[in-house]
């Protein structure tokens, strides 16, 4: 296989792989609004790496280990149990932030790194490739339709008086290049 067409095979799987997590990234973000997906992975003893999707961002936090023992109590809680987010809203759901857990058992807080990126940056991150394949293949509709009426593929000039070159954009149409004319 030439190295053009792997390039090409290659492109084509990033191409439907993008389109694909551009669909699982709108089913979630939907689903965002109602309630909450959650993954959560222990790295190290006692970490925790934690991807949320919730109100239309995905937060994935880093959790790090609880420091200290359980104290012994009694423990009257303000509020009560909240949701992870949002905790605070960061400009158009953009947001990197550093804090601590608060464990609503009687534990010291540990630490934790986050980051939180809206649902639309990601759908429209996954959705440049599909895109531009779909631009490509409108385009190569349109030269081939210009062809067949024997119109310039380039510019759509009317190529029946100079069918070995297009006097307009200098453009030469495969046919004429097949009947060697021309070597391109
Ligand atoms: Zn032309």
């Amino acid at each position: 296989m030439s190295a053009n067409r792997l390039r090409r095979h290659l492109v084509n799987l990033l191409t439907l792989l993008s389109l694909l997590l551009c669909m699982a990234t709108a089913v979630l973000w939907a689903r965002s609004y109602r309630g909450c997906d959650a993954l959560v992975r222990p790295t190290a003893p006692g970490d925790r790496l934690c991807v949320t999707s919730e109100f239309g961002v995905v937060v994935v936090e880093l959790e790090g280990p609880v420091r200290g023992a359980v104290l012994p109590g009694w423990e009257y809680f303000q509020s009560p149990l909240p949701r992870r987010w949002p905790v605070r809203a960061g400009l158009l759901g953009f947001e990197a932030y550093r804090g601590g857990v608060t464990h609503f058992v009687r534990l010291p807080p540990s630490a934790l790194h986050g980051l939180a990126l809206p649902h639309w940056c990601l759908v429209l991150a996954f959705a440049a490739l599909p895109a531009r394949w779909l631009v490509a293949r409108r385009r190569q509709a349109r030269s081939r339709r210009r062809s067949q009426a024997g119109l310039c593929a380039g510019c759509g000039y009317d190529l029946r008086a100079s069918p070995a070159m297009c006097p307009e954009c200098g453009q030469i149409p495969p046919e004429s290049r097949r009947r060697g004319g021309f070597v391109g």
